[in-house]
């Protein structure tokens, strides 16, 4: 929840982590709890699950689609993931914040970097990484999810470690325990309450004229 009427919707707020960490069931439990976040559906190559809808869950892409949209400059990022490309399209931030919501985008730690050295403005972005309680706990929810196939599932696991040791360039870590998944969720909505709280110039040209105050020198 936006914490009060001053506060204008600005974050791009970033959620990473290794395969199998929880992104996108704690994503899914943020969105439905909070009206003031807009997930950002990314474009893929890769081929959708069982269960996967297209324009839900990813913009499912053939190699060339994906290709004439880098040549149009369409992606805020895109990197190379186990094989298939991922990218988050502008045009889902401009829909985010023509519906006056926080944008959520689920990335990798490669696509997440170029987000961090871009000048978003007047967005501003928040970085979170997710952290499973160990590799072991990693594996085991991959092999329960049953999406991957054997060789799929070894390189998202060896991808993992290297992920891990990017963590440096996040704001914030959270962890995920085993079963308790509300206990994440909550950490990470502490976290955005603290952002939207953050006190900016956006702010400050909102609240001088509610004071009667002239910003002018
Ligand atoms: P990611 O999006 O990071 O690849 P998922 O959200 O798909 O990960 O989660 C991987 C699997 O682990 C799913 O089957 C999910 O239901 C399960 N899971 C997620 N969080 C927890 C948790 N805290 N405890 C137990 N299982 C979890
Ligand atoms: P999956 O195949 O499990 O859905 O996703 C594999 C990896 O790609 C995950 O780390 C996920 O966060 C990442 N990913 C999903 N969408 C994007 C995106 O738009 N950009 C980037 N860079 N990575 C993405």
């Amino acid at each position: 929840m936006a914490n009060t009427h001053l506060y204008k919707p600005n974050l791009v707020i970033v959620i990473s982590g290794p395969s199998g960490s929880g992104k996108s069931t704690v994503i899914d439990a943020l969105c439905k709890a909070d009206a003031a976040l807009r997930l950002s559906v990314s474009a893929t190559t890769r081929k959708p699950r069982p269960s996967e809808v297209d324009r839900v869950d990813y913009h499912f892409l053939s190699k060339s689609e994906f290709e004439a949209h880098i040549q149009q400059d369409s992606f805020l990022e895109w990197a190379e993931y186990g094989g298939n490309f991922y990218g988050t399209l502008k045009s889902e931030i401009v829909t985010a914040r023509e519906a006056k919501k926080d944008a959520i985008l689920e990335i990798d730690v490669k696509g997440a970097l170029q987000i961090r050295t871009q000048d978003l403005s007047p967005a501003r972005s928040l970085l979170i990484f997710i952290i499973p309680p160990s590799f072991a706990i990693l594996e085991k929810r991959l092999r329960r999810r049953k999406t991957e196939s054997e060789t799929e599932l070894k390189k998202r696991l060896a991808i993992a470690k290297s992920e891990v040791l990017e963590i440096e360039h996040y704001d914030y870590w959270v962890s995920n325990p085993e079963d308790a998944l509300q206990q994440a969720v909550h950490q990470i909505q502490t976290i955005i309450a603290a952002e939207r709280s953050r006190i900016d110039t956006k702010l400050i040209e909102t609240i001088n004229p509610l004071l009667g105050i002239d910003g002018a020198d």
